[in-house]
């Protein structure tokens, strides 16, 4: 649907759609958002549930940046990703490692119900899997006290070996004592949710590698300052979205000065479907830097009303 009026989003055609999800995801069995399309090109506006209308408005100046502005020059032409291995069995764990066909492998790490003993068989298998050459990163999503994960980190790292640990802990204090505990660099991902964070990461010492990602930035002009502010080397990430929105994140990680690292940019296999034609897939652990427009063939199947998402993204300022 089109909508008339003055400023930027009105003078967009919107269209809102919902893509089930392969494997639950925060909770969720969707994936939500709106798509936007303005004289740049589409634009994708896709906060989650619980976001208020203070936080999404970097959502959106990053959705109307795509749709109005377009985005800096790429430096590169294509960007390293890596594969993901939730907190599956080990089995598992080889299979999908062996399918992805990355050279590196972000793992789930202490999972809730889960002891240590399975973080140790998966990181085992993915090693198995992907042969001494390759990278294993694994994400705690903060769930460690300083002990453990100073413990666990460096078990992990005698036996398998690791190129980072991601947010081992909740807070930027317990990620500044562990990191001085290890000789594992720690990378911020959870502590970096608005723009102010990362330079308060870099403050804190409590992180070598920010994990930036365009949406909660504000856009990939503001997520590229960021970064130069914070000084730390940036692993660009998504936040799940359908191609359109990914090509953001390529467009980020394509501006970076250095790009040291594989980015988590292959996620589009979480979900179900697309809404382009020829959706931003990994070939051989790397994402191709370009830009996909929404097809009105792949949308139709996963449109959805769009009145709720419209006022979302009127009420995000
Ligand atoms: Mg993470």
């Amino acid at each position: 649907m089109g909508a008339r009026g003055s400023g930027a989003p009105e003078t967009a055609e919107l269209r809102a759609f919902r893509i089930p999800m392969r494997t639950r995801f925060r909770g969720q069995t969707a994936r939500e958002g709106l798509l936007l399309r303005g004289p740049a090109g589409w634009g994708e506006f896709s906060p989650f549930p619980e976001y208020g209308p203070a936080e999404c408005a970097r959502w959106r100046a990053c959705a109307e940046e795509a749709a109005f502005t377009g985005w800096p020059a790429p430096l590169r032409d294509r960007i390293p990703v890596n594969a993901i291995v939730p907190a599956v069995g080990p089995e598992q764990a080889r299979a999908m490692v062996r399918r992805a066909r990355c050279g590196t492998v972000k793992v789930k790490v202490a999972e809730r119900g889960q002891a240590f003993a399975d973080d140790l068989a998966r990181v085992e298998a993915v090693r198995d899997a992907l042969g001494a050459a390759g990278r294993i990163r694994v994400d705690a999503n903060g769930a460690w006290d300083v002990d453990e994960a100073v413990a666990r980190i460096t078990g992990l790292d005698r036996r398998f070996g690791l190129e980072y640990a991601e947010q081992p802990c909740a807070t930027l204090d317990e990620l500044a004592r562990v990191r001085r505990r290890v000789e594992v660099p720690i990378a911020a991902d959870e502590s970096i949710r608005r723009a102010e964070d990362p330079l308060k990461v870099r403050a804190a010492e409590a992180a070598d590698i920010a994990v930036v990602k365009v949406q909660p930035l504000g856009g990939v002009a503001a997520a590229l300052r960021v970064v130069e502010a914070c000084g730390l080397p940036a692993v660009v990430s998504s936040a799940v979205e359908t191609s359109v929105g990914l090509a953001a994140g390529v467009a980020l990680a394509a501006a970076l000065p250095d790009l040291p690292y594989a980015c988590g940019l292959g996620t589009l296999s979480l979900l179900e479907g697309d809404v382009v034609a020829e959706p931003l897939v990994p070939v051989d652990g790397t994402l191709p830097v370009r830009r996909p427009e929404a097809d009105p063939g792949a949308l139709s199947r996963y449109e959805i009303e769009s009145p709720a998402w419209v006022r979302r993204l009127k009420e995000a300022r």
